[in-house]
């Protein structure tokens, strides 16, 4: 049995004191059942070092949303995984949509966060997802397989056994859309399947692949059921702890 991760991203939201309060009012409801999954919370940069020092000690794993792939330099306004260690950082999401359309990271950039990542003993969480225009024309497969094959396949077996990985389907991001069940299942099987021709039965098995797509209370028990659905990463409904806890409990 594969372990299970709900993991929030609360991208660019919050003040600090609304960080805390949300932390302090999830441990609040955390601290009444028991727990058996892994609660990450991937928070704005600014807000890192205090949620660790408050609330390091807690069941809940903080880290961050962004890495760069250099270990240290004169690149303004960039952090490092040096940084992010030395401030008890568990984590990193890399290669998240928004990075990639946004900020534009290539596949061999997303290559280089994620060594970074290891590097500094952090656990890369590896988002990967096709766009609308790419599923309706039946290229969903390919698009994955080359977003894996150039930034995850290319690391060493023992590399690839410390990454989560996260199927994000571009389109269910923010918009409310969910891929079905059935349609998550399909890609995360896929996924497997991709690990388990490059690396064999070991690392496919032992991989922990999340779904992230407009999860919400209402539909995480359906998705988190599913056979090669290791939990999920979580935007929205990650921001709101009664939603959040709603979610970690559903599995
Ligand atoms: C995300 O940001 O990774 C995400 C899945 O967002 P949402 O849950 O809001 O779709």
């Amino acid at each position: 049995m594969r372990e299970k991760i709900i993991a929030g991203n609360w991208k660019m939201y919050k003040t600090i004191e609304e960080a805390e309060d949300t932390i302090e009012a999830l441990s609040e409801k955390l601290n009444d059942v028991e727990i058996i999954n892994s609660i990450y919370i991937a928070a704005p940069f600014p807000f890192l070092d205090r949620l660790v020092q408050k609330f390091g000690g807690s069941s809940i794993q903080f880290g961050a949303q962004n890495i760069n792939e250099n270990e240290e330099g004169a690149f303004t306004g960039e952090t490092s995984g040096k940084m992010l260690q030395s401030i008890g950082c568990k984590f990193v999401l890399i290669g998240h949509s928004e990075r990639r359309d946004i900020y534009k990271e290539s596949n061999e950039v997303i290559n280089k966060k994620i060594k970074a990542a290891l590097q500094n003993q952090l656990q890369p969480v590896f988002c990967c997802g096709e766009r609308l225009e790419e599923r309706n024309n039946g290229n969903h497969f390919d698009t994955i397989k080359k977003q894996l094959e150039e930034s995850l396949f290319i690391l060493t077996e023992e590399e690839i056994n410390q990454v989560v990985i996260a199927y994000e389907p571009v389109w269910a991001i923010g918009t409310g859309l969910t891929a079905s069940p059935e349609q998550a299942q399909e890609m995360h099987q896929f996924i497997r399947s991709q690990l388990r021709e490059k690396f064999g039965d070991h690392t496919a098995e032992n991989c922990l692949i999340l779904y992230g797509g407009s999860v919400k209370p209402s539909n995480a028990t359906t998705l988190f059921s599913q056979a090669d659905i290791d939990g999920g990463l979580v935007g929205g409904a990650s921001l709101a702890a009664d939603d959040f806890f709603q979610i970690i409990t559903a599995i």
